[in-house]
């Protein structure tokens, strides 16, 4: 049977950081399905959402084992559909730990069949986050060196 793991996140945007998790998952799962959370009700997002998709999907054209998903449902909803038996998340530091240990046990008590694989974050990634790559963007700087394609 296939190992098939979901990797969700906001991704706003996709950074670097996600794609070393995501090619570092590769290695223990058969397939892997990166799901943008999105919620249409309330568009907070910066960067939108489509051309987020589509820049993702890009990015991995040449991996058949990895498809890109816009949900607006539970995460444990969407891995039953998805046949997930993973969720895959990445970890920088203790206040990653300490939002992703409480996610991950509700994520369990609703679908117990779900488990989540944390990878620690590569330290060359480590400081990357989607927050800070927006904020240099906001003010006009170049944020080429965190993200895997242009803008
Ligand atoms: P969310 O809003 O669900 O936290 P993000 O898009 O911010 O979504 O992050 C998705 C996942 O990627 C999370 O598990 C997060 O900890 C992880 N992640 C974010 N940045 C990095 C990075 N630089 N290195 C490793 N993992 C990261």
């Amino acid at each position: 049977m296939k190992k098939i793991a979901l990797f969700p996140g906001s991704f706003d945007p996709f950074t670097k950081g996600h794609e070393d998790i995501v090619l570092r998952s590769l290695k223990i799962v058969d397939e892997l399905v990166i799901a943008i959370g999105y919620n249409s009700q309330k568009n907070v997002r910066y960067f939108q959402v489509e051309n987020m998709k589509e820049k993702i999907a890009k990015t991995f054209a040449a991996y058949p084992s990895i498809r890109v998903v816009i949900y607006n449902e539970l995460t444990a909803t969407l891995a039953k559909k998805y046949k997930a038996s993973v969720i895959v998340r990445g970890l920088r530091n203790t206040t990653d730990f300490e939002y992703e240990n409480s996610i991950s046990q509700v994520n369990r008590d609703l679908n117990a069949d779900l488990e989540t694989l944390f990878l620690i974050t590569s330290p060359q990634y480590a400081a990357i986050s989607s927050s800070i790559v927006r904020e240099v963007h906001r003010y006009g700087g170049d944020v080429s060196n965190y993200l895997p394609f242009e803008l």
